[in-house]
């Protein structure tokens, strides 16, 4: 016998599973399909934001910083730890006991909501009905009255990276090892790969990170793109610029990876070798062949500003569509989609999605920066304070970087802020609510903040566009 749902959403992702409480919430009767199967064997809600990506890799940089610090950062503050040593494997399972306990509360909230989970592949065919493959290969047809797509990313692979059991990983293998590499080679120096490396050389292996790109952190302001290179190369991270991986080879389990740059030819050899070269659209088996949906030429599904497809009652969200391939945007984009299905008339402002990479320092920004705004023709002003004038930051031993706040010439209004430094992704977030409110430099200027508080220096920030900060000496005096 057929069903039939007012929305059934295929993937449980941020984007999927947010998009099916939220349509649940709003009174549809709501269905989300997931085939993912977690690496105790059981099927497991969250996608890879949950399970093998936003979570866990935090799960792991947190273990790694605080076993940094007690190596090498404790000292300063008089504080003598001798014995320091690591238990990788306690630290792997730490971090699967919170996957599960956040994929296990995504199944909660589905019970609470009354969202229907179903396990299997689900597969988008004509006229809005869903194939559903269950776990046991028998199928069955689900009718719905509008479909969501969220089936996400998937690592991308390359020729001359092939992946194998356990030397040469993407990055759920790299959230896996059981041991401290000595030697590893990061492809990538995106998001994915500095924080994975960085998790690693806390734990003290040799990183080197290989970019093909000359530019390093090419999305990010310039000014913190340089000063987070200046900090990862103290760091002991070695990031090679300009080297491009052209071929690896496993010899007596090591792998030796050959790259080209500006020297020529050459070989490092590694015991362990992370591929990071971004993600993919995940389509697989995902779309009958005459449901009507386009893709883009990245394999991307082809949505308008709302996300909505080419089949009128079909939409699509997350990773699979154009944008950032960030939780927050794909979540946003499901309750955006959730809503307008509801018939509420809700849209999303994709200027202010917050961009982070969780390093330490962290580096973190919204809005532009001073290159977009000059490629527009935008006269602005910037204001940077350093950490290393904030109270707080200095207190607590962790005064590197900066925030910078670029706002309109004319107008004031606040167009971009970037920090590089301690909490950079919370400081981000009250830029992003400033601005999100259209406010002004001078606004922020004239708020109190607390004191001693990290969120001072995004107050002297603001009052250094106009030249009027307090505690360092002002570029522009008013
Ligand atoms: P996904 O999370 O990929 O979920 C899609 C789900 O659909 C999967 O569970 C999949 O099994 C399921 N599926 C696919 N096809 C089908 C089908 N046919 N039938 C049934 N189910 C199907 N983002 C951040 O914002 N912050 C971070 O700190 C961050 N860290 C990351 C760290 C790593 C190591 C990685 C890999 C990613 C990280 N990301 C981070 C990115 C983030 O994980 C993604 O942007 C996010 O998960 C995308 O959500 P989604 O719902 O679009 O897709
Ligand atoms: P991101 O998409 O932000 O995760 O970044 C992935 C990075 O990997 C990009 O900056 C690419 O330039 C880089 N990359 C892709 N292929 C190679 C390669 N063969 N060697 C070195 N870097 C690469």
């Amino acid at each position: 016998m057929s069903q039939k749902y007012d929305v059934v959403v295929i993937g449980a992702g941020p984007g999927g599973y947010v998009a099916a409480i939220r349509a649940a919430q709003l009174g549809l009767k709501t269905a989300c399909i997931e085939k993912y199967v977690g690496k105790d064997g059981k099927s497991a809600l969250g996608g890879t934001c949950l399970n093998v990506g936003c979570i866990p890799s935090k799960a792991l940089l947190d273990s790694s910083w605080k076993y940094h610090e007690a190596k090498d950062g404790f000292k300063i503050h008089g504080i003598d730890v001798k014995g320091i040593s690591m238990d990788v494997p306690a630290m792997i399972d730490r971090k699967d006991k919170i996957v599960k306990q956040f994929t296990g509360g995504v199944s909660t909230l589905f019970k609470a909501n009354g969202v229907t989970s179903i396990e299997g592949h689900g597969k988008l065919l004509a006229g809005k009905k869903v194939e559903v493959t269950a776990p046991d290969g028998t199928t069955s047809i689900i009718d719905a009255e509008n479909v969501i797509l969220a089936s996400g990313s998937v690592p991308i692979e390359i020729p001359p990276a092939p992946l194998t059991d356990d030397t040469i990983v993407d990055s759920t293998g790299a959230l896996e090892f059981t041991s401290v590499p000595k030697k590893l080679g990061v492809i990538g120096a995106g998001v994915i790969g500095l924080e994975l490396g960085s998790v690693w050389r806390r734990l003290g292996s040799e990183v080197v990170v290989f970019e093909a790109l000359d530019t390093f952190l090419g999305l990010a302001d310039e000014q913190i793109a340089k000063e987070a290179m200046k900090t990862f190369t103290k760091q002991g991270l070695q990031v090679r610029l300009g080297a491009r991986v052209t071929g690896t080879e496993i010899k007596r389990k090591q792998v030796v990876v050959s790259f080209s740059d500006s020297e020529g030819e050459q070989q490092l050899t590694f015991d362990k070798l992370i591929v990071a070269v971004g993600r993919r659209p995940y389509t697989e088996n995902l779309l009958a062949s005459d449901c009507g949906i386009d893709l883009d030429e990245r394999g991307m599904v082809f949505v308008d500003d709302y996300c909505a497809t080419s089949v009128p009652g079909v939409y699509a969200v997350g990773d699979m569509v154009r944008g950032p391939m960030l939780a927050h945007k794909s979540s946003e984009e499901g309750v955006m989609v959730a809503e307008r299905i509801a018939g509420h008339k809700a849209a999303m402002n994709y200027d202010l999605v917050p961009s982070v990479i969780y390093t330490h320092p962290e580096i973190a920004w919204v809005g532009k920066n001073e290159k977009q705004l000059k490629a527009e023709g935008v006269e602005f002003n910037v204001g940077v304070f350093p950490f290393a004038a904030n109270g707080r930051a200095v207190a607590g031993n962790d005064a590197g970087g900066m925030v910078k706040m670029i706002a309109d010439a004319k107008t004031d209004r606040v167009l971009g802020v970037h920090v590089i430094g301690p909490s950079a992704a919370e400081l981000v977030q009250q830029g992003a609510i400033a601005m999100e409110f259209g406010t002004s430099a001078e606004d922020l200027g004239m708020m109190v903040f607390s004191h001693p508080t990290l969120s001072e220096a995004l107050h002297e920030a603001a009052l250094a566009v106009n030249g009027h900060a307090i505690h360092v000496a002002n570029r522009k005096k008013r």
